[in-house]
């Protein structure tokens, strides 16, 4: 069973831990985390960065004292998934951020867009195609959600893209990869009932244990 810390600043949190808690059969306990001591001392399988506002997510972890230790989980190629704002904090490079002076966490070889579809809707659901959860289409929820706009690295797999029609625009774009250790969504898969992401991150989580030999953490089995 796992042990999965969800970073708990600000934002959605409160969603991920709920639906976490009803995958009895696979998870030991949710553990909130705001300090770097209870990052280190949790005895974590995982991680989820949650969505809300990046900038605030990534202030308040530095006042914390968070960013490192942070950066550090990542390099050491521990399970993160990021959400959202999660996603944004993962990002190796966010648009503008660098301007405003806004520190990530990265690792995550993609650079993405915020709040990419706010000029023509701020929040919409749209049934996406994930064939890696399945043939059933996923309902995912999009508020002032970002875009991964370039994928910087061959690791980097894609999961999931969205019609840009379901927000009032064209094309479409990139909004869900894996790369490794890390996860990334543009959307929130913790606001529906649907625990199917929930469920593939777990797995991606018994996967990258086993890679890492023993793993992470070889007190919990
Ligand atoms: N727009 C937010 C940001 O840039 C992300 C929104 C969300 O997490 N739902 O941080």
């Amino acid at each position: 069973k796992l042990r999965i810390g969800v970073l708990a600043l600000q934002g959605a949190f409160t969603e991920h831990i709920n639906l976490l808690n009803r995958l009895t059969d696979d998870i030991e306990a949710v553990i909130q985390i705001k300090t770097p001591q209870q990052l280190e001392s949790s005895n974590l399988d995982a991680l989820i960065l949650p969505g809300g506002e990046s900038t605030t997510m990534a202030l308040i972890a530095e006042r914390n004292g968070l960013m490192e230790p942070l950066r550090g989980w990542v390099r050491a190629g521990k399970p993160v998934w990021g959400t959202c704002a999660g996603l944004i904090l993962l990002s190796n490079t966010a648009h503008r951020t660098k301007q405003l002076g806004q520190p990530l966490i990265g690792g995550l070889s993609v650079s993405v867009k915020r709040n990419a579809f706010g000029t023509q809707l701020n929040s919409f659901v749209s049934d996406l195609s994930i064939p890696s959860l399945g043939p059933e289409p996923f309902p995912a929820v999009f508020i002032r959600a970002p875009i991964i706009e370039t994928l910087d690295d061959p690791s980097v797999e894609v999961l999931a893209r969205v019609t840009n029609s379901d927000a009032g625009g064209e094309g479409e774009n990139i909004v869900a990869v894996r790369q490794g250790s890390l996860l990334a969504t543009a959307f929130h898969p913790e606001l529906t009932a649907d625990d199917r992401f929930h469920r593939y991150y777990l797995e991606m989580v018994r996967e990258v244990r086993g890679n890492l030999g023993e793993g992470v953490n070889t007190s919990s089995s």
